[in-house]
């Protein structure tokens, strides 16, 4: 296994956090991103908004003094503004897709310049099961997770033949702050639609996105790939 210097997104909860802990684990050298608290043990913190350009550059520019230039990008901060389409406001919508697709643009597009220069990237974008799914009350959402599969692909398009692959993990109903806020009513429903009959762990989304990054998964690009149990099979 190559060692890599490698970055992700709101890396001091969740999914993040998860992902952040099984790289440091395989022995990367791990930044996570945070507007606050803090990564996990073994990983370098720095603050940054993914709506904001300036923030995000200069995260970047710490991490590269410290760790060196960032060779895996893991695009994970996200938000819901859940609301039906007839109630949400365009602020809402815009938020939703400003943080999690505009965010996603942002990460990629600082990224991008020193992949190029080393003529090797590893790009991983969390979408989710809803992108290609869809979800009542989740427009926006599904509308900006939907978005990051063609941008992947065209990211793949564009930059595939210097070495760089990018990739979409689309998780299903994983425990973490962000579904334990759901209705119970929604979370049972979930429940009694997903095959596999239980919702996973962070962990397992992890695993999947460490692989993406690692040696054995460099001809894989522009893929989607389910982390749901099968509740979107075949979406
Ligand atoms: P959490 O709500 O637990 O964590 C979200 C993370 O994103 C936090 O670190 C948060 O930072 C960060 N974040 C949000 N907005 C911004 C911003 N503007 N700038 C920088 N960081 C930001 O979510 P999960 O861990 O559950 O989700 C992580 C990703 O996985 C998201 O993209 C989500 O859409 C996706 N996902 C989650 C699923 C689930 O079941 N949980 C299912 C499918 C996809 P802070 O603490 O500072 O707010």
């Amino acid at each position: 296994m190559t060692s890599r210097t490698v970055l992700i997104t709101g890396g001091n909860r969740g999914i993040g956090r998860a992902i952040a802990e099984e790289f440091v684990a395989q022995g990367h050298r791990v930044a996570v991103t945070a507007r606050s608290g803090e990564g996990p043990e073994g990983a370098l913190t720095v603050r940054a908004d993914v709506t904001d350009s300036a923030a995000l550059d200069a995260a970047f520019t710490e991490v590269e003094t410290k760790l060196g230039p960032v060779e895996v990008v893991v695009a994970n901060a996200g938000i819901t503004r859940d609301m039906l389409l007839m109630r949400m406001s365009e602020d809402d919508f815009d938020a939703v897709v400003d943080t999690n697709l505009g965010g996603a643009f942002r990460v990629v597009k600082r990224a991008s310049k020193g992949m190029l220069k080393a003529r090797f990237g590893r790009i991983v974008l969390i979408s989710s099961v809803v992108g290609l799914y869809g979800s009542a009350g989740q427009a926006n959402y599904s509308a900006s997770k939907a978005g990051l599969v063609g941008f992947a692909r065209s990211i793949t398009r564009e930059l595939g033949a210097r070495g760089i692959t990018a990739n979409v993990v689309a998780p299903g109903f994983i425990e973490t702050e962000m579904t334990a806020a759901l209705p119970e009513a929604q979370q049972a429903e979930y429940l009694k639609a997903i095959p596999a009959g239980r919702y996973a762990s962070a962990n397992e989304v992890a695993r999947v996105v460490a692989w993406l990054a690692g040696d054995d998964a460099g001809y894989i690009s522009g893929a989607v790939i389910p982390v749901d149990g099968g509740l979107g099979m075949g979406h």
